[in-house]
């Protein structure tokens, strides 16, 4: 994995000492010996994670995070803060300017690397959702101002797998303080169970269980459909390093030596419960922009663009189980009198009543779309034309049978549609016709059913078998 690193410290030596370290192993190191001197190299470099001195004169590194982190351009950039104070209020302080992680001079090779490549993945991922995001943004929807930092940390469900009491105590009233609820596990048998049954915002691992490994889980935790994006933090012995890096690359990620710092934990774990909170909202947007992107938002239905994409795979499904599938093409009658006589207004709620009656006539696996217009078409597999008949009957029947309750001061009109219906039939040869083809057969029956007076139903048998 090759990745970007600045480095950034005003003594020349540590400089040196780090940027060795890293090219060594085929990173692409870029230095600044100053906070300022720092900020223009990442505007200009935009490099992939920031190892950043604690101790500078002038703009010192809290200083130089604050900035990274309120400027929307570089503000996604992990930074590591390297600090020669092993103080526990310090690494607190650099976590809350911003700071993804630190690490202690001299430097341990372990840990720089684990905290650089743990770092690299997880912007490379919300780099991903975030081109994602602009493509989507670019459709013209949903474009989200939020970063890591502005996600609350409050109520977090939280997994803690821990075999010492006094442990578990403590984790549990110090992240108690972030209202989060713990469940707090001695086994990693019932921590995974539990983890299958419901969600965590974070997994607590101790690697110091007394009978278990919890490097097992974790990499269990990880194969795992339900916990796979689940951010897991894990608890070692200062001298168990070895372990915790293995545990990083089996995707743990982070880490906390024992014994615990309470103000450090719960800095630990609000940094990973924000991230983890920041990544779902990103799905959540690219996954709501995308039914946007596919569905009517008049009438929630599929729009045209999802049955170009649909309708061939129904169709090549139906030739592979050598089944029928009906499409049914229906058009509103008169629709242009009623925006005339009422205005554009309850024409729009007559479409969606229409599309409404429409979806609870069938059955969940057809595929209703609004073609544009007042024009509909319903895609049902495994349907052959005598049944086809039967529903697109129904159909007319439901929307003329009964007035539309639309607003005042109109309040009742009679609504009707006139259906054309076809049906792909899988030939012998396997050969089955194009969604294109059957959607004009269709048409060309619908045509006939507007002309023989509209509110009606007529097939197109030419390509049935
Ligand atoms: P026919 O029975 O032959 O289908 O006659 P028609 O009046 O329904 O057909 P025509 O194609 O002449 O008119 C369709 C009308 O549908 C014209 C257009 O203004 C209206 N329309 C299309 N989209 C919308 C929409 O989203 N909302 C509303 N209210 N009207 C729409
Ligand atoms: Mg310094
Ligand atoms: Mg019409």
């Amino acid at each position: 994995m090759s990745a970007r690193v600045l480095v950034v410290d005003d003594v020349l030596p540590n400089v040196k000492l780090l940027a060795a370290k890293l090219t060594r192993e085929y990173f692409d190191v870029i230095t600044a010996s100053s906070g300022p001197e720092a900020l223009d190299r990442i505007r200009d470099h935009q490099p992939d994670i920031v190892l950043l001195d604690v101790m500078m004169p002038g703009m010192d590194g809290f200083e130089v995070c604050e900035r990274i982190r309120s400027d929307p351009a570089i503000m996604h950039i992990p930074v590591v803060m390297v600090t020669a104070l092993s103080d526990a209020a310090d690494r607190v302080r650099g976590l809350e300017a911003g700071a993804d992680d630190f690490l202690t001079k001299p430097v341990n090779d372990v840990a720089l690397f684990a905290r650089v490549r743990s770092l690299v993945r997880l912007k490379m991922m919300m780099d991903e959702w975030r081109l994602r995001e602009s493509t989507s943004g670019q459709l013209g929807v949903l474009v989200s101002t939020d970063s890591v930092q502005t996600q609350s940390a409050e109520g977090a469900r939280i997994l803690v797998v821990e075999d010492s009491a006094i442990d578990r105590d403590k984790i549990g009233e110090t992240l108690a303080r972030d209202r989060s609820s713990v469940v707090a596990l001695e086994s990693c048998g019932a921590a995974l169970e539990r983890a299958q049954q419901e969600e965590f915002e974070l997994i607590i691992v101790s690697l110091t269980l007394l009978r278990e490994d919890g490097l097992r889980l974790c990499s269990q935790l990880r194969s795992h459909e339900r916990t796979r994006q689940a951010p897991v933090l894990l608890l070692a012995d200062e001298a168990d390093m070895d372990r915790v890096a293995k545990g990083l690359e089996l995707g743990a990620n982070d880490y906390l030596i024992k014994p615990i710092d309470r103000n450090e934990l719960l800095a630990r774990a609000r940094t990973q419960v924000r991230r983890k909170r920041y990544q779902d909202r990103l799905r959540a947007n690219y996954e709501q922009s995308l039914s946007l992107a596919l569905t009517d938002s008049l009438t929630g239905l599929f729009n045209r663009r999802y049955l170009s994409a649909h309708l061939p795979r129904l169709l090549d499904r139906g030739r592979e189980n050598a089944k029928p599938v009906a499409a049914l093409l229906f058009d509103i009658d008169h629709f242009k009198l009623v925006n005339d006589s009422y205005g554009h207004a309850i024409g729009d709620e007559v479409l969606k009543e229409v599309a409404g009656r429409a979806g609870r006539n069938l059955r969940n696996f057809d595929l209703v779309a609004r073609l544009g217009g007042e024009e509909f078409v319903v895609v049902m597999p495994d349907t052959d034309l005598t049944q086809a008949l039967v529903v697109a009957e129904r159909l007319r029947s439901r929307i003329s049978d009964e007035g539309f309750k639309v607003g005042a001061p109109v309040g009742e009109i009679g609504v009707s549609i006139s259906i054309g219906v076809a049906v792909a039939e899988a030939g012998p040869d396997g050969h089955v016709e194009t969604g294109e083809s059957l959607l004009r057969r269709a048409d060309v029956a619908l045509y006939q059913a507007k002309r023989s007076g509209r509110n009606k139903v007529v097939a197109d048998v030419a390509g049935a078998a």
